[in-house]
């Protein structure tokens, strides 16, 4: 997996992620932020929701309101959590890694690597998804 370094756009995606929590935070039911960067330069951000059962992550919260809001490309991703900031970088978990690669399969990914916030590109996180279909 190839990781790269951020760059000033990539913390200001970090930053709408944890603007976005500091501002819902409730634990437990939302701790965790992300927010999207689509191509048209519009940023979507949103916190996780949670029951006793089942709780959506805060990506695809944040997907959805991108393409809510009539976005088709999707450039960056990230997600934060931490109940007060600086919120630390999380890695999707395996579904919001499926999620990305099926809305976003050419988008920077960003997470955390031995200790820092890097990006890789989504593909990299499912290697060889869907290589049986082409
Ligand atoms: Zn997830």
């Amino acid at each position: 997996m190839k990781y790269v370094e951020l760059d000033a756009v990539d913390r200001r995606l970090i930053r709408a992620a944890s603007e976005v929590l500091a501002r819902n935070y409730r634990d437990p039911r939302h701790t965790v932020g992300a927010a999207v960067l689509c191509a048209s330069g519009r940023i979507y951000a949103g916190v996780n929701v949670e029951s006793c059962g089942y709780g959506p992550c805060a990506e695809p919260i944040a997907i959805g309101r991108a393409i809510s809001d009539g976005e088709r490309e999707i450039t960056c991703i990230v997600a934060v959590g931490g109940a007060t900031p600086p919120h630390k970088v999380m890695s999707p978990c395996g579904n919001c890694r499926q999620l990305i690669i099926d809305y976003a399969p050419d988008c920077w990914v960003i997470l955390t690597h031995k200790g820092r916030a890097r990006k890789v590109k989504a593909g990299d996180l499912i290697p060889d998804a869907y290589s049986n279909f082409g």
